[in-house]
C-alpha cells in the first residue's frame, strides 16, 4: 500500500543517514586511534634505538678506553726509559710488541709500520683506521679482511702519544665472531635487526637474524632496491647532516619501521634499527583488532536491531492488520477494510456506477437461539464464502456485525441478488430456511460518507423486514423523506416529553366467568396540544432507536404511580397495573433501585404493580433479564412476559425464567388454517403455564367466539375489546372504584 510506504520512507532515511553518521564517525576514531597507536609506536622505536645505541656505543667506547689505557700505559713507559730518537721508539714499540702476551694487539709507528707477530711487519699507513688514529681519533675500522690469515676482522685503533706528540698507534684486532657478540642485542622479542653502516651506506655490522633482509653488503642499496628511494634519499641526507632519522619502509613486501642515529663516538657510524610494524605494533594491533571488532559488533547488533525493529514494526503491522481488516467469525474483510477498500477505489475517480448493497438474514437471532454459537459462526462463514464466490473483479465485502453484510458491487441487478441468496440458500444448513433483506443503494457521489451510503442501503432494508417475498430493495428519495420526517418527529418527542404531553390510559383485565376488574394495563398515548390523540405505534419504534422511549416508560409508570395512590388514598380497592417497559432499560444498572425509588416515593405497595416485558426483549436479553425478574420478584413486583407467541417463542424459557404472567398474543386467536391444531396447542400452553404456576392473560380478545375458545381452554383472563378499549386515567377511576365490568 502507498500508505506503507510514505509510512517507511522517513525511518529508511533516518536509518541511512544515521548509519552514514555512524560509519564516519567509526572511520574518524579508527584514524585517531591509529595514529595515536603509530606515533605511540615511533616514540618506543625511537627510545629503543637510543637505549640500543647506548649500549653498544658503551660497549665499543669501553674496549676503544682500554685501548687508549694500554696507549697510556705505554706512553709512561717511554718516558720512564727517556727514549728521544725515534729508531728508540720504534725498537720499544717492536719490543713491547713482541713481548706482549695480547696477541690481538698490535702497534704501529708513525709511518704505518705495524709490529705484528716477531719478526713480521706490515705496512697499514694505507688503512683508513691508521688514519684516522695518527690524526687523533680513535675508531674502529669497518669490516676488513686480515692480511695475516685472510678472515673477516675490525681493526680499533687509538692514537700512541709521547711528549704530547703522536708517536704512532694501537691496534686491537677484533674478529668478525667477536664483534658480533659485543653488537648482538635481542630486539623486540628477537624480532627486530640492527645495522652499523658508514655514510656511504657499507654495512659494517649487522645482527643475525633470519628477518635481516640483506641482499647487498650496501644498505643504501638495498632499501633503494626495494623501491623506497624517497626513504633512501631522505637517510642520506639526515646522515650527511650527522642527524638522527625515522623512516618507513617495505623490506621484501613487509612493512617496516627504522630508526637511524650516528654513533657519534665512532667515527662515520651509524646504527640503524629496524622492526617491523606488526611487531612494534603488535600491542597497537591488539587495541586496533579490539577496537574493530568492537566497532563491527557495534555496527552489527545496531544492523540486526534495526533489522529487528523493521521486521518487528512489520509483524506487529500484520497483527493489527489481521486484527483491524480480518474478521474473525468468517475470516473475510473486517468492515474497516472494507471502508478502507471502498475509499481507495471511489478516490481512484473511475468514471463507473457503483452500488453498495446491505442485507442480513430475518430470523438470525432464532437460528443462534435453536442452533447455538457453532451452527450461527458456520452459516456466517457459508454466507461470505458464497458472496466471495459470486462477487467479480473490483468488488468487495465484509461482514459488518452480527448477520449483516456489506458488498460494493459494479453490477446490483434485482436478479443477480436473488441469485446470491439462493446460492447461499444451497450450501447452508439443509432444514435451514433463510430469508433475507437487502438494501441497494446507488452511489451517486463519490465523495459522499461511506458509512452514510452503507447506512441507507441499510434503512432501506429494514423497511422489507418480515415483508413476504420481498428481499431486495432499492434506496430512494422515499427514504430520504422518511429520515427527514423521523428527524422531525424526535424533535417533536423531545418537546412533547418536555410540555407533558403523554398521558396514560388503561385497558382493563377482565375475569371472564365473574366480570370482576382483576387489573389493567396502563399504555401511553400522545395528546397534541391541538388535542390529538397520537397511538404508540406511530411513535414507539422510533423513540426505541434514538433511546428516548426509556424516559416515556419512566412518565407512564410515574403517571400510573400517581393514580394508584390517589386510589389509595381515596379508598380504591386496588388491583394490579402493568406497566410497558422497553429492552432498552436492561442495560442501565440504575433501573431496578429507579423502579423502587419512585414506588417509595409514592408509597404504593409492591403487588399493585406488574412489569410487562415482550417476549422479544427477554429472548435477546435473556440472562440479564433472568437476573432481574430474580431480584425484582423478591421486592415483591410482578414480572409479565407480553406478546407470547408473536415472535420465536422458546417454551424452555418459561421454565428458566421466574414470571408470574404470560400474556398470550392476540395473534393466537386469529383464525388460523388449522383451528383444531391452534386449539391444541392452546391447551397444552394453558396446561403448563398451570403447571409452572404462571397465571395466563390472552389479549386481543374481541369477540364471544374468542370469549368460548378461552373457556374451552381453561383461561379466564382476558384483555381485549370485547370488554374494554384503553380509557383515559378519569374514565378508568370510575371502573377501579366499581371493580366490576358487567
Ligand atoms: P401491548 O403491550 O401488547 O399492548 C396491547 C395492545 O393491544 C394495545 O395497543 C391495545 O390497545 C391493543 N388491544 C387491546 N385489545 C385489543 C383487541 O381486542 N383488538 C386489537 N386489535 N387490539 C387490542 P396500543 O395501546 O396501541 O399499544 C401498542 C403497543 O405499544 C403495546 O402493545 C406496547 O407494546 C406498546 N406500548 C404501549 N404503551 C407503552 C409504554 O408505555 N411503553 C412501552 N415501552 N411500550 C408501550
Ligand atoms: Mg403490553
Ligand atoms: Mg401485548
Amino acid at each position: 500500500m502507498n500508505f506503507d510506504k510514505i509510512l517507511q520512507k522517513p525511518f529508511l532515511i533516518s536509518v541511512f543517514v544515521f548509519n552514514i553518521i555512524l560509519f564516519g564517525v567509526i572511520v574518524f576514531l579508527l584514524g585517531y586511534v591509529q595514529n595515536l597507536l603509530d606515533s605511540d609506536s615511533r616514540n618506543n622505536l625511537e627510545e629503543i634505538v637510543s637505549q640500543n645505541k647506548n649500549v653498544i656505543t658503551s660497549k665499543l667506547l669501553l674496549d676503544l678506553n682500554r685501548l687508549d689505557i694500554i696507549s697510556n700505559k705505554i706512553s709512561d713507559g717511554l718516558k720512564n726509559k727517556n727514549i728521544t730518537k725515534e729508531a728508540d721508539i720504534n725498537k720499544f714499540l717492536e719490543d713491547y710488541s713482541k713481548n706482549s702476551i695480547d696477541d690481538s694487539l698490535f702497534l704501529a709507528n708513525k709511518n704505518g709500520l705495524a709490529y705484528v707477530d716477531g719478526d713480521t711487519h706490515i705496512d697499514i699507513s694505507g688503512r683508513r683506521y691508521f688514519k684516522l688514529a695518527i690524526d687523533g681519533i680513535s675508531n674502529i675500522s669497518e669490516r676488513t679482511i686480515s692480511r695475516i690469515n685472510g678472515e673477516y676482522i675490525f681493526v680499533g685503533s687509538v692514537p700512541l702519544y709521547y711528549d704530547n706528540n703522536i708517536i704512532g698507534t694501537i691496534q686491537k684486532i677484533y674478529t668478525d665472531k667477536q664483534m658480533n657478540e659485543l653488537f648482538a642485542a635481542s630486539l623486540f622479542s628477537s624480532k627486530g635487526y640492527m645495522y652499523v653502516i658508514n655514510s656511504e651506506g657499507y654495512i659494517i655490522l649487522h645482527t643475525k637474524h633470519i628477518n635481516c633482509a640483506l641482499k647487498s653488503d650496501n644498505y643504501f642499496r638495498d632499501v633503494y632496491e626495494y623501491g623506497n628511494v624517497e626513504a633512501v634519499r631522505k637517510m642520506k641526507d639526515d646522515i650527511k647532516a650527522n642527524k638522527s632519522g625515522f623512516m618507513e619502509n617495505a623490506v621484501n613486501g613487509e612493512k617496516t619501521f627504522s630508526a637511524y642515529t650516528p654513533i657519534e663516538q665512532v667515527h662515520d657510524w651509524y646504527l640503524v634499527t629496524s622492526v617491523p610494524t606488526d611487531v612494534i605494533a603488535e600491542n597497537g594491533n591488539i587495541v586496533m583488532k579490539i577496537f574493530y571488532m568492537v566497532m563491527v559488533s557495534l555496527v552489527l547488533i545496531f544492523l540486526v536491531s534495526i533489522c529487528y525493529f523493521a521486521w518487528n514494526k512489520r509483524r506487529q503491522k500484520r497483527v493489527l492488520e489481521k486484527i483491524a481488516f480480518v474478521d474473525n467469525v468468517t475470516g473475510g474483510n473486517t468492515y474497516n477494510k472494507f471502508l478502507v477498500d471502498v475509499q481507495e477505489t471511489l478516490s481512484n475517480k473511475i468514471n463507473k456506477q457503483f452500488y453498495i448493497l446491505s442485507f442480513d438474514v430475518d430470523n438470525f437471532k432464532y437460528i443462534n437461539n435453536f442452533y447455538g454459537f457453532a451452527c450461527d459462526d458456520k452459516i456466517l462463514r457459508q454466507i461470505y464464502s458464497s458472496v466471495s464466490v459470486w462477487m467479480q473483479p473490483g468488488e468487495t465485502a465484509a461482514r459488518i456485525s452480527g448477520d449483516r453484510f456489506v458488498c460494493f458491487l459494479l453490477d446490483a441487478d434485482e436478479e443477480r441478488i436473488e441469485a446470491l441468496f439462493s446460492a447461499i440458500r444451497n450450501i447452508t444448513e439443509e432444514n435451514l430456511i433463510l430469508h433475507f433483506s437487502a438494501g441497494v443503494y446507488v452511489i451517486k457521489d463519490y465523495d459522499e460518507n461511506i458509512n452514510l451510503m452503507v447506512d441507507k442501503a441499510s434503512v432501506a432494508a429494514q423497511t422489507i423486514k418480515g415483508v413476504l417475498n420481498q428481499h431486495v430493495v432499492y434506496y430512494s428519495k422515499k427514504f430520504d423523506d422518511m429520515t427527514a420526517h423521523n428527524e422531525e418527529l424526535k424533535r417533536d418527542l423531545k418537546l412533547a416529553i418536555k410540555n407533558d404531553e403523554f398521558v396514560a390510559f388503561y385497558q382493563p383485565k377482565v375475569d371472564i366467568n365473574s366480570g370482576k376488574l382483576v387489573g389493567a394495563e396502563a399504555l401511553i398515548r400522545w395528546r397534541t396540544r391541538d388535542n390529538k390523540l397520537i397511538a404508540p405505534g406511530d411513535f414507539i419504534p422510533l423513540s426505541e432507536k434514538t433511546g428516548l422511549v426509556t424516559d416515556l416508560d419512566m412518565i407512564v409508570f410515574e403517571k400510573v404511580l400517581a393514580f394508584l395512590r390517589s386510589s389509595l388514598d381515596a379508598g380504591v380497592e386496588c388491583v394490579p397495573i402493568s406497566v410497558n417497559f422497553s429492552r432498552l432499560h436492561f442495560s442501565n444498572e440504575k433501573f431496578l433501585p429507579t423502579l423502587l425509588q419512585k414506588m417509595e416515593k409514592y408509597q404504593v405497595p409492591a403487588h399493585l404493580i406488574e412489569l410487562e416485558l415482550t417476549e422479544s426483549a427477554i429472548f435477546d436479553n435473556f440472562s440479564i433479564i433472568y437476573d432481574f425478574t430474580e431480584k425484582v420478584r423478591e421486592y415483591g413486583v410482578a414480572v409479565a412476559m407480553d406478546d407470547f407467541g408473536s415472535g420465536y417463542s422458546s417454551l424452555n424459557m418459561l421454565k428458566d425464567l421466574a414470571i408470574d404472567t404470560l400474556k398470550i398474543d392476540r395473534a393466537f386467536l386469529e383464525e388460523a388454517a388449522d383451528n383444531e391444531k391452534r386449539n391444541i396447542i392452546f391447551v397444552s400452553v394453558v396446561e403448563m403455564a398451570r403447571k409452572l404456576n404462571i397465571s395466563l392473560v390472552v389479549e386481543g380478545v374481541e369477540t364471544g367466539e374468542n370469549v368460548s375458545l378461552m373457556r374451552e381452554c381453561g383461561c379466564n383472563i382476558a384483555q381485549g375489546y370485547y370488554f374494554a378499549r384503553p380509557m383515559e386515567e378519569s374514565k378508568f377511576a370510575e371502573l377501579f372504584r366499581e371493580g366490576k365490568l358487567c
